[in-house]
């Protein structure tokens, strides 16, 4: 069967773990532009037609949770209409579609520094309407994580009313393959102003800059305190060649698989995957579990 999350005839799988996925895109992809539907498209022609759907529709969403083991799932929002095709419309979405079961599914929302004229009103309603993270897409958005210190203010006013409210900011680090993405903004070591300026804002390092800044994003998550990694898009057989000294951080570290994006294929694949490397029971139990549900309190 060409879908995994379809594969399982319904058994649920017996999981050791109470798992969180912090990450993966449940987005309204029906306002993907053509050129970034065609790199969502590719790999996955088969059943490009039911992830359509399963974004229409959560209850088909809930149902490949159980099958596959998984008890809550964030999901990733944030405009990006230059590159991706996704107007502000994409926060009222994730909220819709999360109301179905708010103890599972997280929505996240993002504003667009570069467009907004209101950062933190923007900032505030997101609050107001229940979404759990912002999500910044410093490739997709075009513009540096620090880009406040040269003159982008929106920037800080979204840090600062984040920090205020104490929702928790997520940004893309590493590199994005959708035409148009400037990677040139996927280092992580953006992150050490925003951590120095905004001391309380907790900050999660999507993807630990993979692949190309590992070492940076392994400094910044050892240098301060409130930054998290968001193990997504890294592969997880391959976890321990990104960041051999893992079990260093494991007080940060938060499961996450991308799912459906290109190459993931399933999230119980990776959650396999990621149980099966040689690190402690409680190494990973940090990541799939208890930080997680301390990030973001059930
Ligand atoms: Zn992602």
């Amino acid at each position: 069967m060409a879908l995994d999350s379809r594969s399982s005839g319904g058994a649920t799988p017996d999981s050791a773990y109470r798992i969180t996925d912090v990450h993966i895109h449940i987005q309204p992809w029906r306002q993907l532009k053509p050129a970034a539907m065609e790199a969502m498209r590719r790999g996955k022609e088969e059943h490009f037609e039911f992830l359509l759907a399963l974004m229409d529709d959560p209850t088909l969403l809930l149902r490949i949770l159980d099958e596959q083991g998984i008890r809550r799932v964030g999901l990733v929002n944030y405009p990006s209409e230059r590159v991706m095709g996704f107007t502000d419309a994409t926060n009222e979405f994730a909220v819709r579609y999360a109301a179905t079961d708010p103890a599972r599914l997280l929505p996240y929302g993002g504003v667009d520094p570069t467009t907004t004229r209101d950062a933190t009103g923007a900032v505030e309603h997101l609050v107001d309407m229940g979404v759990r993270v912002l999500k910044l897409h410093p490739p997709h958005q075009g513009f540096a994580a620090n880009d406040y210190t040269r003159g982008l203010t929106a920037l800080a006013d979204i840090y600062r009313a984040c920090e205020a409210r104490g929702l928790p900011v997520m940004v893309h680090t590493g590199t994005s393959i959708f035409p148009g993405a400037r990677s040139k903004y996927g280092n992580p070591m953006e992150l050490d102003d925003v951590a120095i300026d905004f001391p309380d804002l907790q900050l999660i390092m999507a993807h630990g800059g993979r692949p190309l800044y590992m070492a940076e994003a392994f400094f910044i998550l050892r240098r301060h305190p409130r930054v998290w990694l968001d193990l997504s898009g890294i592969p997880p057989k391959n976890v321990l060649e990104y960041f051999p000294r893992i079990a260093e951080i494991s007080t940060k570290l938060l499961w996450g698989t991308d799912w459906p994006s290109p190459g993931v294929t399933s999230m119980r694949k990776n959650v396999e995957q990621f149980v099966a490397l040689p690190l402690t029971d409680s190494v990973k139990r940090a990541a799939l579990e208890e930080n997680p549900e301390r990030l973001l309190p059930t």
